[in-house]
């Protein structure tokens, strides 16, 4: 039946201690959301009503392991696959340094790989207002040309939670400790 799922579904409400004022006041939704051909998805929506804090974290219903997540991206269909950040993953383009590490409030999300990429151009963008150098105009143009399906380049995700995915048929899940390993 949970395949006639159309919306998210809440499965159920507590409260929590909030991670920043301490109190007993984080309101925790916990929603379930079925992608096709993709699977279960876990959602978790944090808000603090005494200090304001908000947050949310994302991961598929399966129990995982930690891993590494690699993606060949050749072109227009690879940008298109569904990607479960969860909120502790990192994500990395190895062929221009470009990489996302999360901090202690990073929230975990769902996304395409071509989100990713105009994430990493919105970044570039802030940064390179604020210091422009020698590097900001390659790697502007660089992101660019990977969003628009003309650059072929390697994404990898380190999944410290193990309830991220990426689906697709070029990718390849290894050892979590793989991660930061250049491609042989
Ligand atoms: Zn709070």
């Amino acid at each position: 039946m949970i395949e006639a799922l159309r919306g998210p579904l809440k499965l159920f409400e507590s409260t929590a201690k909030c991670p920043v004022c301490g109190g007993e006041s984080l309101e925790v939704s916990v929603y379930m959301y079925f992608i096709p051909y993709f699977g279960n998805i876990v959602m978790y929506i944090y808000s603090c009503g005494n200090c304001g804090f908000k947050s949310s974290n994302v991961g598929v219903l399966e129990e995982g392991k930690p891993k590494r997540v690699i993606v060949r991206v050749r072109g227009e269909k690879e940008l298109r696959y569904i990607v479960v950040k969860p909120a502790k993953a990192s994500i990395r383009i190895p062929e221009v340094s470009l990489e996302y590490t999360p901090g202690p409030y990073s929230t975990g999300y769902i996304t395409t790989i071509e989100g990713i990429l105009h994430e990493f151009q919105e970044a570039a963008s802030i940064a390179c207002q604020h210091a422009e150098t020698p590097e900001c105009p390659k790697i502007l143009d660089w992101l660019k040309r990977a969003i628009e399906g003309s650059v072929e380049f390697t994404l990898e995700m380190c999944d410290y939670e193990g309830t991220g995915k990426i689906a697709g048929e070029e990718v390849v899940e290894t050892d979590v400790n793989e991660c930061g390993r250049a491609e042989s």
